[in-house]
């Protein structure tokens, strides 16, 4: 049998954490022949600004949390070693434009005059998309003004959103601290820009809830066609029957979307995260087509 061509639409190449090297071997080992790295603007230093640590506190009032002082040690630590900057994003695409295309990313909870600053390079940097993680840049969809200011770029720019949804690590899987990562909030933007969107995760990652926000996410898949899914972390959706059919009634096959969300999703190799999903006796070989290369390849207008 020939070996299946893959892309792989979820990508960190997290610099403390994994060489470019690394990431070209685990790549050529499951035969993913292009893959999306994604840039994440996150700043430990949001965590000592009043209103962010205020925020952090009211949504963790109804949560006890004895120890807030180590719950706030580890965050900082997730959000330096998330940190990967639009120009790192870029020189690693200009090395390997064969390999990777990229995504920037912007932190929403900075004023505005920082946001400008950040789109302008992703821009001039020639990336494809924009990284957006309510969870990570502390920011309420509805409620935080560059919200809107994202999307406007996105359609000047031709640009595609990726909006991370579900929970997140460390403190991040506590529900209440990731509440405004449920995709329903992003609908009046989808209704009213003409901006292809990634809703990373499927709005299904979490540790104590997965699935949480799984049926919002597919009626929006339902009613918008520029929605898109992608796989990273929840690759599980598609070892449970139920899911596969409920995902055949919403017709989300056809926007669907591998990622591996390599090297995050601990222990797991990219080659792991496929054969998770090329084993999966509920789903059919047009299926899996779509899902690994197809989907994607039609988005990104790859040949
Ligand atoms: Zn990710």
């Amino acid at each position: 049998m020939e070996r299946r061509e893959i892309i792989d639409v979820h990508v960190h190449p997290l610099k403390r954490i994994v060489s470019v090297e690394e990431i070209i071997r685990e790549m050529d080992r499951a035969g993913v022949v292009k893959a999306v790295l994604l840039a994440m603007d996150t700043d430990p230093g949001n965590l000592d600004r009043v209103k962010i640590k205020k925020r952090i506190m009211e949504k963790t009032r109804s949560i006890y949390i004895w120890n807030y002082s180590s719950l706030y040690l580890q965050m900082k630590k997730i959000l330096y070693y998330a940190k990967t900057t639009n120009e790192y994003i870029a020189s690693l695409v200009s090395k390997y434009p064969e390999k990777f295309t990229g995504f920037g990313s912007v932190d929403l909870c900075k004023d505005r005059e920082y946001f400008e600053k950040q789109m302008e390079k992703i821009v001039k940097l020639k990336l494809r998309g924009v990284k957006i993680l309510p969870t990570l840049q502390f920011f309420h969809p509805l409620k935080n003004k560059n919200v809107k200011r994202v999307w406007e770029w996105a359609e000047r720019n031709n640009l595609i959103i990726m909006f991370h949804s579900g929970c997140d690590p460390g403190p991040w899987e506590l529900t209440d601290l990731s509440s405004d990562a449920n995709p329903k909030y992003i609908e009046p933007l989808i209704e009213k820009y003409n901006v292809p969107v990634i809703i990373a995760h499927c709005g299904s990652y979490s540790s104590s809830e997965p699935g949480i926000w799984l049926k919002e996410t597919l009626e929006l898949v339902k009613e918008h066609d520029d929605v898109w899914l992608d796989l990273s972390s929840v690759g599980y959706l598609l070892r449970e029957e139920e899911v596969v059919e409920m995902f055949r009634e919403y017709r989300v096959f056809n926007n669907l979307l591998f990622g591996s969300d390599f090297p995050v999703l601990w222990g797991m190799s990219i080659s792991d995260s496929v054969n998770y999903i090329e084993n999966s006796p509920f789903i059919q070989e047009s299926e899996k087509e779509r899902v690994f290369f197809k989907n994607a390849a039609r988005l990104f207008k790859f040949k």
